[in-house]
């Protein structure tokens, strides 16, 4: 019977080890005003002493600098990486970067490989993954209008996108393209490295958006929008097969969703010791707000919630270390749109018990609702992942014969006497 909730003792050292480093030496690093080089200067040293403990770019193989811990324990640190938005850095794994290293891992070719993954993963290249466009619907990527076409041994690429998370710092883009329009929906795409500095890249702008509505151009962190026009790659661009860009996008897709979830729940934590902090203090209407039952119910609801939302990311990444990321699929949109509701309701609340302090940039909170806000849309929106979910439940369920719910009481009771017939005659015979 294996139903263990327990951490091994070495591993919980190292989540102990990261637990206080990040809140020693990360946190304190978010309040300096740096511009991105200054910051990456701070934290070099940092990465250093995350290198020597062994846990740099953690979700890789070993054989490619990482460490091989599966999505549990990666789980695990994620819930401490999520606690600051400059952890993930310090320990080689922010997004976008981890995802696509772990598409060179996946299926790059040892060239791709040496020319690209390993300066990523030294903290030398920036990169950006490229499949939104503002033309077409990123809910369903199928309606993809970007696309790549054979030329001599290479391709071209035209099409417009945007929301390329860091496109403007990039070095290299991961571009989502269609080539095969005639195949099935899913075997459409593929995906293609293309070096920012290729003829007829157009890096347009930074979107400024409601997590940066003063958008500065060329800031880590940055959605870029960016046009294609008649770019030429050559034959070592593409990444995988050609129409294998679906596929590559779920490998990337699943286990990065765990990592969100659990990041998630770093940033809820922080929000919630700072709604019981402030609980403790705040005198109103003749005693604490710790006392007033309104806040009483926010705590006990957020924890409630968060270890909910905690337990059943934990047991999609356990599914997805047993099973693959195809048999987590209910497990992984479940998550995805129950997190983001628990990111924000928490955070919420602690910002409405702070009142205007709540509000103001005196705290973190306000950056952390707009943060939230993304969650539900980004990595697909809360009705699709919620669709998916129905979906798949949906598929163990028959329509009864003739539509009568099977659960129809008087249609039961008929079906029973005919069943008991004779033990009914006979323990109803004497009455
Ligand atoms: C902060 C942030 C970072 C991002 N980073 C990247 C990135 O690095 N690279 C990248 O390529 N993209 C990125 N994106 C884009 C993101 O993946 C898309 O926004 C997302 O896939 C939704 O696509 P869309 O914006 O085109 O919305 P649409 O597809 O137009 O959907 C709009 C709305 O329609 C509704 N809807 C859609 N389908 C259904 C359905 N089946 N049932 C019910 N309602 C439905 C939903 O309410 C949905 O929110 C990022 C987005 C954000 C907000």
């Amino acid at each position: 019977m294996a139903w263990d909730f327990s951490t091994e003792p070495e591993f919980q050292a190292q989540l102990d080890w990261m637990r206080d480093f990040v809140r020693e030496e990360i946190w304190p690093t978010e309040v300096l005003e740096l511009d991105q080089p200054q910051l990456e200067r701070l934290l070099a040293p940092l990465q250093e002493r995350v290198k020597e403990r062994g846990l740099w770019a953690a979700h890789l193989p070993p054989e490619l600098g990482g460490q091989g811990f599966g999505q549990v324990k990666l789980g695990l640190m994620h819930e401490i990486l999520g606690t600051s938005p400059l952890a993930p850095v310090a320990f080689g794994n922010q997004a976008p970067d981890s995802g696509n290293s772990e598409i060179l891992a996946l299926v790059g070719t040892p060239e791709q490989q040496e020319r690209w993954l390993h300066p990523l993963l030294a903290g030398e290249l920036h990169s950006a993954f490229s499949m939104t466009e503002p033309g077409s619907a990123g809910s369903d990527p199928t309606l993809l209008e970007t696309r790549a076409v054979p030329d001599g041994d290479g391709w071209v690429i035209n099409g417009h996108k945007w929301f390329s998370s860091n496109g403007s710092i990039a070095d290299f883009l991961i571009v989502m393209a269609v080539t095969d329009p005639e195949a099935r929906p899913h075997q459409r795409a593929s995906m293609f490295i293309v070096p920012v500095d290729t003829p007829g890249v157009e890096i347009v702008r930074d979107v400024p958006t409601m997590e940066h509505p003063q958008e500065e151009y060329g800031r880590i962190g940055g959605h870029a929008e960016i046009v294609y026009r008649d770019v030429r790659v050559g034959p070592d661009a593409l990444l995988g097969t050609q129409g294998a860009g679906f596929l590559i996008a779920q490998h990337r897709l699943g286990p990065g969703r765990i990592h969100h979830c659990m990041r998630w729940l770093g940033v809820s934590r922080r929000a919630f010791d700072m709604l019981c902090e402030r609980s403790l203090t705040r005198v109103s209407h003749g005693s604490v707000l710790a006392e007033k039952q309104t806040i009483q119910n926010w705590i006990a609801d957020s924890a409630a919630e968060m270890q909910a939302a905690r337990l059943m990311t934990l047991q999609a990444a356990w599914m997805i270390d047993a099973e693959g990321p195809g048999a987590a699929r209910k497990e992984i949109s479940l998550i995805k749109f129950y997190g983001a509701r628990v990111l924000h309701d928490v955070i919420d609340r602690a910002l409405q018990a702070h009142g205007a302090l709540g509000y103001s940039t005196d705290l973190p909170l306000e950056r952390m609702y707009r943060f939230a806000r993304a969650a539900r849309l980004y990595d697909g929106p809360d009705e699709v992942h919620r669709a998916t979910v129905a979906r798949q439940i949906l598929r163990g369920y028959e329509a009864p014969p003739d539509g009568v719910p099977s659960e129809h009481v008087p249609t039961r009771r008929d079906a029973a006497r005919l069943k008991f017939a004779e033990l009914l005659e006979a323990v109803t015979q004497n009455d």
